[in-house]
C-alpha cells in the first residue's frame, strides 16, 4: 500500500488557496477572482513570498473577504474534528480503566 512519507501534520486549509513554488520561494494566490461585470473569471495571481500561513491567511482576509469566511470554516470544522477525537480517546480510556 502506497503511504505518503512527508511531514505535513500542519498543513493549513488556506493550502487550498495557494500553491507554493519552492524553486522561488513564493506562494501563489489561486483564487478565482470574478468581479461584478461579466468579463471572464482570472485567478488573482498575487505573489506571496515565503510560506508563512499567517501571511497567507491575511491576503485572504483584506482581498478575499469571501474565501477567508470560508477558511476560518475549514479550520474551525478541523478544530473540532481533533476534539471529539480527543474526546473519544478519553471514552476508551475509561472503558480500559473500568475492566479492573
Ligand atoms: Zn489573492
Amino acid at each position: 500500500m502506497f503511504k505518503r512519507m512527508s511531514g505535513r501534520k500542519t498543513e493549513s486549509p488556506v493550502w487550498s488557496y495557494f500553491a507554493y513554488d519552492a524553486s522561488t520561494d513564493k506562494s501563489r494566490c489561486s483564487v478565482a477572482t470574478n468581479n461584478d461585470d461579466d468579463g471572464p473569471t482570472h485567478t488573482c495571481g498575487v505573489l506571496l513570498n515565503g510560506k508563512n500561513v499567517t501571511n497567507l491567511r491575511n491576503h485572504l482576509r483584506y482581498k478575499h473577504k469571501r474565501e477567508h469566511d470560508e477558511l476560518m470554516t475549514l479550520e474551525r470544522k478541523r478544530t473540532e474534528q481533533k476534539e471529539e477525537r480527543t474526546w473519544r480517546q478519553s471514552q476508551l480510556n475509561v472503558k480500559v480503566c473500568s475492566t479492573y
